[in-house]
């Protein structure tokens, strides 16, 4: 913090020693003639300055749920809103209208972060739309005109996230004019899918199917995970042969886009959903 070298104080006002009465005005320290509101409520010949707090004005999104399945696994949406806080009303003046803008960050998630959902390339990611799901825009606004007695106001119309077919952790942000950027972010995933891996060491069957783009490749619910685990086992059983566990689902679920084009042909409509397998043919 900058501190004056000569901290010469000077008050702006008339006279604010000769009153009892409330008196307001500006305490100017030169040379930086930095401004601090005050109030006088001193008796005669003393000055007693109340500093006025500074009001803080913060802007949140506020996402409810803050997880959802992607498109295609579940209709599931979700309700974007803004929580702003700025200053609370006063006798006689209401809060000024703030317009939100809100976007979803394109740069996010970046590919082959714990946040990409399991897929490590770039292109054109589908990142969820607002209002409508697929085509819908992917930045919207809305208005606080509302306030109560602390200054806090939410939208007057909450907006819709509509999920993508990709699974990932994706970064809604908030913008709006004297305001600090605000982001959260939202999972898109279908829950509870386990590693195969973990689940037993395989001796008897293999993993195949791993590309670096989508490198974790054998997730699935705890279901299939033990029928895949029973049925390999069986296999080499009955032929002393190990099988080839391909691809099942990604480590969050959803679209699994094999061509790394983020669409679903050709192939591997289904793998979202952490119940289908694929066996290699070559035992
Ligand atoms: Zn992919």
């Amino acid at each position: 913090m900058l501190v004056p070298s000569v901290p010469a104080f000077e008050v702006q006002t008339d006279d604010p020693f000769s009153s009892e009465s409330l008196v307001t005005g500006e305490v100017l320290i030169n040379p930086l003639f930095f401004n601090y509101p005050w109030q006088h409520a001193g008796e005669n010949g003393s000055l007693t300055i109340t500093f006025e707090e500074e009001c803080s004005k913060e802007l949140q999104v506020e996402l409810d749920p803050n997880t959802v399945q992607p498109r295609g696994v579940a209709n599931t949406q979700a309700t974007v809103d803004a929580r702003v806080t700025t200053c609370p009303p006063t006798p006689g003046s209401t809060p000024e209208s703030v317009v939100v803008t809100f976007t979803i960050d394109p740069n996010e998630p970046v590919q082959g972060s714990e946040d990409a959902g399991g897929h490590s390339h770039n292109g054109n990611r589908p990142r969820g739309n607002f209002t409508v799901p697929k085509t819908g825009p992917t930045a919207v606004m809305c208005t606080v005109s509302t306030f109560d007695a602390q200054g806090v106001g939410t939208c007057d119309e909450p907006k819709t996230y509509f999920p993508p077919e990709v699974s990932g952790n994706v970064k809604i942000v908030a913008e709006a004019k004297d305001f600090d950027k605000a982001e959260k972010r939202i999972n898109v995933q279908v829950p509870g899918l386990i590693p195969l891996e973990e689940v037993i060491i395989p001796t008897f069957f293999r993993l195949t199917g791993r590309t670096s783009t989508h490198f974790d490749n054998h997730y699935g619910t705890e279901n299939t995970v033990d029928k895949i685990v029973a049925m390999a086992f069986d296999y080499f059983d009955l032929h002393n042969e190990t099988i080839g566990i391909n691809d099942m689902s990604l480590i969050w679920g959803g679209l699994f886009d094999i061509r790394n084009n983020w669409s679903a042909k050709p192939g591997h409509s289904r793998h979202r959903l952490g119940k289908s397998v694929d066996i290699d043919r070559c035992a």
